[in-house]
């Protein structure tokens, strides 16, 4: 099942996405809640099985098919050859950090660039959205918590996050988690551990990786991240970016108005987004 929220921004309506045409889930159950914590916690997922609605052609906007979440955790350094770019060590565990609410965007929203901090870049990642509430959860166990999966680009303005020596700022600017186009559920994915995530930036292939190399992958990261830090359903972890970013190319790339970013992974889809100065 493809799940995704659809509407103006701040009026999203949650929905079914099949062959482009969506259906309107509160057509059928006014009561259903908003995709995100309550959502996943009430089975709806397993409720909607059953739905048969063709729906409607898709015209609406699409928004971050998750509303709200608790936290978005993020990955640094993921990915060895990402990490070899940057000049950095591989790390021995997993670094975590966090990317603020407010950055959440829609799959084909605009990005705005911030006024404060030049030298913004992409970075295509696996997002892993928590469907149960996970402590101490065992990596067998792992993805039996996971709600369903989706791209998201990790954007970055890299002036703030070298110049903060952390990533916080440079990391939690408006607009700067474009997230879609769809939650898809682990059933529509056999096996996520062989998936080829691509950028393009305006049309020009920059990043061409496969979560086959990530370094700590989704089950270790839940387990991992649960030992101390209780997983909510909608919480996203966005599991890191493969090489080829544009900060660490000779010379390097900065993003600039209209410039136009897609992201893909193989068995979820695409986003793209456009980047424009306020
Ligand atoms: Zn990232």
């Amino acid at each position: 099942m493809r799940l995704v929220r659809f509407g103006e921004k701040g009026s999203e309506r949650p929905g079914i996405l099949r062959d482009g045409r969506v259906v309107d889930i509160r057509r059928h159950f006014p009561e259903a809640p908003d995709l995100g914590r309550e959502f996943f916690e009430e089975g709806w997922i397993e409720r909607l099985r059953s739905l048969t609605d063709p729906g409607q052609p898709l015209t609406a906007r699409l928004g971050s098919p998750v509303a709200r979440p608790e936290k978005i955790i993020c990955l640094g350094k993921n990915y060895a050859e990402h990490a070899r770019e940057g000049g950095m060590s591989i790390p021995e565990k997993p670094l975590l950090f966090c990317k603020t609410v407010n950055t959440l965007n829609g799959p084909h929203d605009p990005v705005l660039l911030p006024e404060s901090s030049g030298q913004v870049d992409f970075e295509v990642e696996l997002a892993v959205i928590i469907g149960r509430t996970a402590k101490r959860v065992p990596r067998g166990k792992a993805l039996s918590y996971v709600a369903g999966y989706c791209v998201m680009n990790d954007v970055s303005a890299r002036e703030a996050q070298f110049s903060d020596k952390q990533w916080f700022r440079g990391k939690s600017f408006d607009t700067f988690a474009p997230l879609g186009p769809a939650l898809v559920t682990p059933d529509e994915i056999p096996d996520i551990s062989r998936l080829s995530l691509k950028t393009w930036l305006n049309g020009q292939l920059m990043q061409d990786g496969n979560t086959s190399d990530l370094i700590f992958d989704a089950p270790y990261l839940i387990s991992f991240i649960s030992q101390d830090i209780t997983l909510v359903p909608g919480d996203i972890i966005s599991t890191g970016t493969p090489s080829g970013v544009g900060i660490f190319r000779d010379p390097p790339v900065v993003l600039k108005d209209g410039d136009l970013v897609r992201c893909e992974i193989s068995g979820i889809g695409f986003i793209e987004n456009r980047f424009v100065s306020p």
